[in-house]
């Protein structure tokens, strides 16, 4: 590899790590990769398109992939953590991200996670008004270190994905706003609690337009306009935009920006600039899906009823949203032979299948490749949110390992484990494995 001076794209760097992983032996038989420089990028992007909007604190949606590393490593780059259970806590909390870098979101917490929450001086947004009750009795009389808000449900409607839209009229996320007296209680609710200083608004992710976003926020302000006009000082403090920035799955490009979704909010809320509040962002997808790939090995081809399939051991485990719901979930498939080389030839239809046992655990249908042969390998692209970071058991399969990678100004590939495959002794571990015996017949 010869050194140059201009600076490596996502899918120059991507070659390179195929490449280098192939040589490495890393995909045995799959492994998921991140790509650190293309991270950084996209931190920074995000920390410059808010600028605008004056003091921000960015969060990264744990659900989104809470790999540790890959959290501390956003940590280092200023980038603080969103969680929502307490095992996305303990991670988050394991890598160093802690009391109040963190933000608690979920509809279900317990007693416990909110009693944690605040003795670490983590911020929570209250999902409901029962939620709230729980946290009077938890706050008492002494004011709490964390900040505490509520989230609220714009009812601003449903972005292309059912699954993924938040703000629809009948949504299990936070207090529906449009519902009859609720603008009333959540004035009564901020007007007896003083600590409330934060609204909280995420429209959904993927599938909804910035548009659609934006009027989620919109109605966030102009509600903390009207806490702090009827309590005669600014109680709302700063307002929590939620994440769900869309990803284009279809190409390399860039898709929607975090600039440009701020050039939206701007227009449709210009007072957000006016530096009366602060801010939290909760971007997930957008941060991590094109800076992560999955690579497998195709272990058999074979023909039935005239269609190509190539087995390999991507399926459900690591791509359960592509798999049950194939029209939503779409992604780019690339084919590469053993050494990671792109594979050229004819395009023919393939269906990509995964090990799982079930008929529909495929990747991709009918998929025009250059005809995969055992010892190929597969890279699924966009994968670095929501895939390899969020296993799914079915089938006992192991979660796969995950490595980070940088490419040298001389082009070499350096590998960094985020996390190693799990083992068979994890796997009877996880299922039940200390309790053999238990069972009496
Ligand atoms: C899932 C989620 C996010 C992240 O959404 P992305 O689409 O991944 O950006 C942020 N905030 C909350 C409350 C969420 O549930």
């Amino acid at each position: 590899m010869t050194t140059t001076s201009a600076p490596l794209t996502r899918a120059d760097r991507r070659l390179l790590a195929l490449a280098a992983a192939a040589e490495r032996r890393l995909v045995d038989p799959m492994a998921g990769f991140v790509d650190l420089a293309g991270l950084r990028t996209a931190v920074g992007e995000l920390t410059e398109a808010f600028a605008p909007l004056g003091r921000v604190q960015h969060t990264v949606a744990v659900k989104a992939c809470g790999l540790a590393p890959v959290l501390r490593f956003l940590a280092d780059l200023g980038v603080d953590a969103e969680v929502a259970s307490p095992g996305e806590t303990a991670v988050a909390e394991a890598a160093g991200v802690r009391g109040p870098r963190l933000v608690l979101d979920s509809p279900a917490k317990t007693t416990g996670e909110l009693a944690h929450a605040l003795a670490e001086g983590t911020a929570v947004n209250a999902d409901n008004f029962q939620e709230l009750a729980r946290l009077d009795r938890l706050v008492g009389a002494t004011p709490p270190r964390s900040v505490l808000g509520v989230r609220i449900n714009p009812q601003v409607g449903a972005g292309r994905i059912g699954d993924t839209s938040t703000a629809t009229a009948a949504s299990k996320f936070g207090i529906p706003l449009r519902d009859p007296g609720n603008r009333g209680l959540l004035l009564e609710a901020f007007a007896c609690r003083p600590w409330l200083t934060r609204l909280h608004v995420h429209v959904g992710s993927q599938g909804c337009p910035p548009e659609l976003m934006a009027d989620g926020v919109a109605a966030a302000h102009e509600l903390a306009e009207q806490i702090n006009a009827e309590a005669g000082y600014q109680q709302v403090t700063s307002i929590d935009l939620g994440g769900g920035l869309p990803v284009d799955f279809t190409s390399d490009a860039a898709g929607p920006t975090f600039a440009g979704y701020v050039a939206t909010l701007l227009a449709r809320v210009p007072a957000l600039a006016d530096g009366r509040y602060s801010y939290v962002t909760e971007f997930g997808r957008s941060l991590l899906a094109k800076n992560g790939f999955l690579v497998s090995t195709v272990e058999y081809t074979k023909v039935a009823g005239g269609r190509h399939i190539a087995v390999t051991h991507a399926g459900a485990q690591v791509a359960a949203r592509t798999v049950l719901q194939p029209e939503h979930w779409p992604l780019r498939i690339g084919a590469f032979d053993a050494t990671g080389t792109p594979k050229t030839g004819p395009a023919v239809p393939q269906d990509i299948a995964g090990p799982l046992c079930f008929a529909g655990d495929l990747l991709a249908r009918e998929r025009p490749l250059p005809l995969l042969e055992p010892g190929d390998l597969v890279v699924a692209h966009d994968t670095g949110a929501y895939y390899f970071g969020a296993h799914y058991a079915y089938n006992t399969l192991p979660r796969p390992a995950v490595h980070g990678f940088t490419v040298t100004g001389r082009g070499e590939v350096e590998f960094t484990p985020i996390r190693r495959a799990q083992t068979l002794a994890e796997l009877v571990a996880d299922a039940g494995g200390e309790h053999v015996g238990s069972l009496r017949a």
